[in-house]
């Protein structure tokens, strides 16, 4: 309840909230322009299991954990490296509690140009995320079920499960199961490579 009471009150003194970077050192940032990337995102096809887990569930159901808002906002602004005002442009589209106030202070928040940000250097990581929130693969096995027969040690990051432990799960790695769109921990290093540069504006 605190938290939503500081999104109104952040709203209600800066009107631009939903659109400005609360921080304007922001402003210098360059996001990419990827639709294909943004586009997989929207429809759970990252690659990433948690963060697909996350998107089918908000388009399917309209509703999404705290923490999985958390994961797939982090994913997309620091791993994708896409502008958070287009999370928040499609969450307020699909979710059924979507709060102008709550969602443009929430997305700036994981994007680290809100009021109160989470240091730049906080990237969640979307492999160590589900192994902790969701150790039985019980909400990725609902919500990406072409996965459901991969074990709790795989079903999280598919990618780099052996070949026979696929096939014997009825999986191939871009034919069944997109590729990560990404790598995780090269694309993260860009992200701090960027925010410390911002840093320095
Ligand atoms: C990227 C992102 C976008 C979000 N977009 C929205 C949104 O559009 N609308 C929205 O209402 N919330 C949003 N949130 C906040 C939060 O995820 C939801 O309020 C929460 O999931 C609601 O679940 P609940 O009703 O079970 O809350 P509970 O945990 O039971 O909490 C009770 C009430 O407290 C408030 N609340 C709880 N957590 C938060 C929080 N982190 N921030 C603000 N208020 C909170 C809500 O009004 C909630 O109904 C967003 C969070 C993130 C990370």
């Amino acid at each position: 309840m605190i938290w939503r009471e500081f999104s109104y009150h952040l709203l209600y003194f800066n009107p631009d909230l939903p659109t400005q970077n609360f921080q304007r050192r922001f402003d210098q940032f360059t996001w990419k322009k990827n639709s294909a990337h943004l586009q997989a995102w929207k429809s759970g096809k990252t690659g990433i299991p948690i963060v697909d887990a996350g998107m089918r569930e908000l388009w399917q159901s309209g509703y999404m954990h705290n923490r999985v808002r958390m994961i797939v906002a982090s994913f997309l602004t620091k791993n994708l490296n896409i502008d958070w005002r287009d999370g928040r442009a499609w969450f307020h589209d699909t979710l059924l509690d979507a709060d102008e106030a709550n969602n443009s202070a929430s997305w700036q928040w994981v994007a680290g140009s809100g009021a109160d940000a989470a240091p730049f250097f906080r990237i969640f990581n979307p492999v160590t995320q589900a192994s902790k929130f969701d150790p039985n693969g019980t909400y990725i096995r609902k919500w990406v079920p072409e996965l459901a027969k991969l074990d709790n040690k795989w079903i999280i990051r598919p990618w780099e499960a052996p070949k026979e432990i696929l096939a014997a799960a009825g999986i191939e790695i871009g034919k069944t199961y997109p590729e990560p769109l990404v790598d995780l921990k090269t694309s993260r290093q860009k992200a701090l490579d960027r925010y410390s540069a911002t840093k320095s504006n």
